[in-house]
């Protein structure tokens, strides 16, 4: 008899399923890609059947490939893209509009009246986020009061909100389980991290009542059944995205963290059973909640990352595809201090600075194309940098390791020059898989197929990188870069 875990990873652009064995080797996986919709500028919408149908789809596909046999025990981990809603009648199962997107910025004026009002305090004490469109609250307030049938919805008491996480439940047990989990509860501005309940007073200023949300569950628990090929397979993990990375990179202690390097870069600090408020613009937010024991993590981003080695690619054109960038660093005259700071829209955490702009510092005549590149690959380790520093501050605690994954995790001048710069090991796993990895744990946990100690022997190192540049060099380096920063401050001011 065999133990599968099927990872559905419902994220912004695709849908995906990964079916892990009990060792967590990648048994198979199928991904599609869904369509984006952009009704007005700043506007990102999904539609919510799509969403649905790509991942039955690509659970599916996945498990066509999988070769089991009879007693074979399956179970589901569901982990999706953050505070994303969507808002359907719970007689009919038929969304009221289209998932209204993270990245969609239509309620910011709404938000900007909400400070206004002085909430922005509260709301940081009682949620650790910030008062922000990207947060699902204002976009369930614009539902109930743009659309219609939605607004009689709510009067009939027949509307549901949810995140894409509560959606998948929701259709996969038949409308058995209207649930979600402490993770992505996190992340609409609705619920109270310290108390870990939906809370009163948040609600009745976005004005969205307690029966249209999901009861709030661990992240390993019983969230329902989904029944496939005549098998009622549980769902037993679920978590948003960024926190199922955290643990599938087994960021199980304070102080351990994990960046993705993607477009952009998404860090979490796990800081343990306490919740760290941020004097430096970072998110505090439940890590997971397991046994009853609520972990949190500090949350920062970077907002040019990867995209900044697309813009050498498709903007300058000056290398023909990302990974070409490791060669032509290696070829770099070390000794050419030439910075790339890539402000393209301003700076995020720790300096929030929306009219600084990018610049390419301290050019002499032998700079070139080489020097250029590797400067902006060091921009990746140097923005890391700063916002790692911003929580070691914020959370007194020193970095024990750096777990990585995402696309440009894959270059290794990259990651040693990031070891050298934040002088700590760089831990690159063999599964980059870390969000579909993070949410088999979390149902295997549930499923009693794994313990803890026996989830740290499943995650396997691929690399470890160690600081090997002397601490003064790299310390220079570091101010260098700050006075970089400093040059293209409130640059379009
Ligand atoms: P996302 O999930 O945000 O789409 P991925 O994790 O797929 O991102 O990573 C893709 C990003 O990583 C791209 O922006 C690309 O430029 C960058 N990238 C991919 N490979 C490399 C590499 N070898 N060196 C540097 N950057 C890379």
């Amino acid at each position: 008899m065999n133990n599968f875990i099927l990872s559905l990873d419902q994220g912004t652009t695709s849908s995906r399923t990964i079916v892990f064995d009990d060792v967590a080797n990648i048994v198979s996986s199928s991904q599609l890609e869904f369509q984006q919709y952009f009704p007005q500028s700043g506007w990102v919408e999904h539609d919510p059947m799509e969403i649905l149908s790509s991942q039955l789809w690509t659970l599916k596909e996945a498990m066509q490939k999988v070769k089991f046999t009879l007693g074979d025990k399956f179970t589901i981990g569901i982990t999706n893209q953050r505070e994303t809603v969507v808002a359907w009648n719970k007689k009919t199962g038929k969304p009221y509009y289209n998932a209204i997107v993270w990245q969609d910025t239509r309620t910011s004026n709404y938000c900007k009246e909400l400070q206004g009002k002085g909430y922005s305090d509260l709301l940081k004490n009682k949620t650790g986020l910030v008062l922000d469109s990207y947060f699902s609250a204002s976009k369930m307030n614009w539902i109930i009061n743009n659309v219609p049938e939605a607004k009689i919805g709510l009067d009939n008491n027949e509307l549901l909100f949810g995140t894409i996480d509560t959606w998948l439940i929701w259709n996969l047990t038949k409308g058995q389980s209207y649930v979600t989990d402490v993770s992505n509860a996190s992340r609409t501005l609705l619920f109270n991290i310290n108390s870990c309940q939906w809370d009163e007073e948040l609600l009745s200023i976005f004005e969205i009542p307690l029966e249209c949300l999901p009861e709030v569950k661990s992240s390993s628990d019983d969230f329902g059944f989904f029944e496939f090929n005549d098998q009622k397979i549980p769902i037993n993990g679920v978590a948003g995205d960024q926190q199922a990375a955290l643990f599938g990179q087994c960021c199980f202690e304070k102080g351990m963290a994990k960046n993705t390097y993607g477009t952009g870069c998404f860090m979490l600090m796990n800081t343990g059973d306490k919740k760290i408020s941020s004097n430096n613009g970072l998110l505090t937010t439940i890590a997971w909640k397991i046994n009853g024991k609520i972990t949190y993590a500090l949350e920062g981003s970077v907002f040019v990352a990867g995209s900044a080695i697309q813009w050498l690619r498709d903007g300058l054109q000056i290398i023909e595809n990302a990974s070409a960038s490791e060669k032509l660093a290696l070829e770099a005259n070390p000794n050419n201090e030439v910075y790339v700071v890539p402000a393209f829209a301003g700076l995020g955490a720790p300096y929030w600075d929306m009219y600084a702009r990018g610049g390419i510092l301290g050019l002499t005549r032998d700079s070139g194309i080489a020097e250029i590149t590797k400067a902006t690959l060091d921009s990746l380790a140097y923005q890391t940098k700063d916002v790692l520093d911003a929580m070691m501050k914020d959370a007194n605690i020193p970095l024990t390791s750096l777990q990585v994954d995402g696309g440009a995790c894959a270059n290794n001048y990259l990651m040693q020059f990031q070891s050298d710069i934040l002088r700590t090991d760089i831990d690159r796993p063999i599964c980059k898989e870390s969000t579909a990895l993070g949410v088999a744990f979390l149902a295997g946990l549930q499923a009693n197929i794994w313990s803890l100690e026996d989830i740290l022997k499943v995650r396997k190192t691929e690399k470890i990188f160690q600081p090997i540049m002397d601490e003064a060099t790299a310390q220079a380096k570091y101010r260098k870069w700050n006075k970089a920063v400093s040059r293209i401050r409130e640059w379009s001011e």
